[in-house]
């Protein structure tokens, strides 16, 4: 998935939790969220955030393989004890992928969870577009 997809879903789920009062407001939760919303792509060096750190990035992705131990629950288990809204941003990049052919492994080294969404096709596109939607109508209601 692009990361503008990850990053309007992020957001989406940060304000669903907020208006079903699971979250509390505040901009460092917002940033803490969308940041973990692009955090497992830094598996990639050529992902927009492997991008900001790539030979970090690169390292991580010559040891750990892309979609490899970062897209797993596992990652999301250690953040849990680390920052709520981290973790959930993490959560919501994960459930993300998984629709994607590639999939993710939740239990990483174990079952792939995948579906038949491209990333940067049409229908990846009508995601976008519908959480951008979503989003604005969270905003504004
Ligand atoms: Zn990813």
């Amino acid at each position: 998935m692009k990361y503008k997809t990850h990053l309007s879903f992020g957001i989406l789920c940060y304000l669903s939790l907020l208006r079903y009062s699971l979250v509390d407001f505040s901009i460092a939760g917002l940033a803490l969220f969308i940041v973990g919303s692009l955090l497992p792509d830094i598996d990639k060096h050529t992902s927009f955030i492997g991008h900001k750190a790539k030979i970090f990035s690169f390292s991580l992705e010559l040891l750990f393989r892309h979609r490899g131990i970062f897209h797993s629950l596992w990652v999301v288990f250690l953040l849990w004890f680390i920052n709520l809204e981290l973790c959930l941003g993490y959560l919501s990049h994960l459930i993300l992928d998984s629709i994607n052919p590639k999939g993710v492994k939740f239990f990483w080294p174990w079952f792939t969870i995948n579906g038949r969404v491209k990333a940067g096709g049409i229908v990846e596109s009508l995601f976008f577009l519908v959480f951008c939607l979503l989003v604005l109508m969270l905003v504004i209601y």
